[in-house]
């Protein structure tokens, strides 16, 4: 499910796919963002984000929501949890392109779940990407399993559960690129590209 439309220009370009809890906003093992209040952002990931657009990616985040689910908050609270994640980057000057979410739960069967490609792939049907250039930086074992299976280039932060998975998961997450968080991830994938 999406939160906004997406935008008139869909040129091919790469993504950076971008995981929400733990990785864009400050999230603690274990604990929902139930409501719009709780989101805050870690105090790089505005610039973050501004520097992987300077260099041509789009910016969509992709997140699971098992909250809506678990009935810890409605589908409409989640998606003004996410209208609030957009409306906290645009006043630090960072846009983002668009919000995929699953509402369900690990038990509902869904495709799109990650490690699940089912967002991903909802995703690419609204924009042109560029795969091969795209990314995805993400806090869990899951966000880089999803990456792998679509031959995105995954970015492990540490911030998170980022340190906590490597332990859990780690044939999963064996060589995966890690970093301390999403600016570091961010500086990381921009030297791999020619600016645009
Ligand atoms: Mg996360
Ligand atoms: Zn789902």
């Amino acid at each position: 499910m999406k939160v906004w439309p997406i935008s008139r220009t869909n040129r091919m370009k790469p993504a950076a796919f971008l995981d929400r809890d733990g990785t864009l906003n400050i999230n603690r093992i274990g604990v929902y963002v139930t409501k719009p209040a709780e989101v805050k952002l870690y105090a790089c990931a505005a610039r973050a984000l501004r520097l992987l657009a300077d260099k041509g990616y789009r910016l969509i985040v992709l997140t699971n929501q098992s909250g809506v689910a678990r009935g810890y908050m409605s589908l409409k609270r989640s998606r003004m949890i996410n209208l609030r994640l957009k409306k906290l980057f645009m006043q630090k000057g960072a846009r983002l392109d668009a919000v995929y979410f699953c509402p369900h739960g690990p038990e509902d069967g869904c495709s799109c779940r990650k490690p699940g490609t089912g967002l991903l792939r909802e995703a690419l049907k609204d924009f042109r990407t560029d795969l091969k250039g795209s990314i995805m930086i993400g806090d869990k074992a899951s966000d880089i399993l999803t990456a792998r299976k679509s031959g995105i280039t995954p970015f492990l932060v540490f911030t998170g559960e980022g340190r906590a998975q490597m332990k859990k998961h780690p044939a999963a997450l064996k060589g995966v690129r890690a970093f301390r968080d999403i600016l570091s991830a961010a500086h990381s994938a921009a030297d791999r590209t020619k600016s645009v």
